[in-house]
């Protein structure tokens, strides 16, 4: 196992929204009845585009009303950063293009094989490789993790990223080779509980949906949008909720908006 310091489980501090059961949660009331849907902003059906100058950022008030009725359904999120932001950063890696349980599985093993992260960074590739292989595409994934490891360079550490702007931390992380955005704010909620909102698939579909990112915005300016519309505080409570109601009712392929709690705040953006 990983040395003390480095060491993490991810079954004790994987939040709930990344694909665990429901721990660290406040019992939400009882969802609201279906209210009958009204009219609440442009109807756009299809794949709707929108230009830049002729898009307007969401209202808080309108947050707060979403916020509100998410809540109610789905409770209160309890926010529990786990402090390893190298643990975060390589199952974030290990999360692409699998399933949670794989990811955890491969990242288990990962930290099984090897007893800190410097010996995973020196090791043969081909153990590394090994060793993940049940998270998929492991030859692609194993290079990558050795590189970031690599290049965070000595100590190998990112402790200092809780002492910087999250700007600035955002900056140093998405230096790192194959790191964007998203990965970049898993590991700064998730480890510190910096004011940095992972928008995965779930939180961009919901979110565009709802009316809140233009349509056909790149991740960039997803990121930062979300950024913008999310009130202090609120950054892992919005991420989780948003991509709990995207798992559970707004679905990729036939959203439920007939049982839908948001319905009658909801323009239907881009639902077919
Ligand atoms: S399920 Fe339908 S009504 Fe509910 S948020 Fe998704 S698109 Fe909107």
């Amino acid at each position: 196992m990983l040395n003390r310091g480095t060491r993490w489980t991810p079954s004790r501090h994987v939040p709930e929204g990344r694909g665990r059961g429901d721990p660290g949660y406040a019992a939400p009331v009882a969802p609201p009845a279906p209210t009958p849907e009204r009219r609440t902003g442009p109807q756009v059906r299809g794949k709707a585009t929108i230009a830049r100058a002729d898009w307007r950022r969401p209202r808080a008030d309108r947050i707060a009303r979403l916020r509100g009725r998410l809540q109610q359904v789905y409770g209160t999120p309890v926010e529990r950063p786990h402090g390893d932001p190298i643990g975060e950063l390589i199952l974030t890696v290990l999360s692409q293009s699998t399933n949670d349980r794989n990811r955890d599985i491969a990242y288990l093993s990962l930290t099984d094989r090897f007893g800190s992260w410097e010996d995973v960074r020196d090791a043969p590739n081909g153990l590394v490789e090994e060793a993940i292989r049940r998270g998929g595409i492991s030859k692609v994934k194993s290079a990558r993790i050795q590189a970031i490891l690599e290049a965070i360079g000595e100590p190998l550490s990112l402790e200092h990223l809780r002492e910087l702007s999250v700007r600035e931390a955002q900056d140093e992380l998405c230096a790192l080779p194959g790191v964007g955005r998203k990965t970049a704010a898993c590991v700064l909620l998730f480890s510190f509980g910096m004011d940095d909102i992972p928008v995965d698939t779930h939180v961009s579909r919901v979110g565009t949906r709802l009316g809140l990112f233009r349509p056909g915005a790149p991740l960039e300016e997803l990121h930062d949008a979300m950024l913008a519309f999310t009130p202090a505080g609120a950054a892992w409570e919005l991420h989780v909720n948003l991509l709990r109601h995207g798992r559970r009712t707004c679905a990729a392929q036939r959203p439920a908006c007939g049982d839908c709690a948001l319905r009658s705040l909801c323009p239907r953006v881009a639902v077919d």
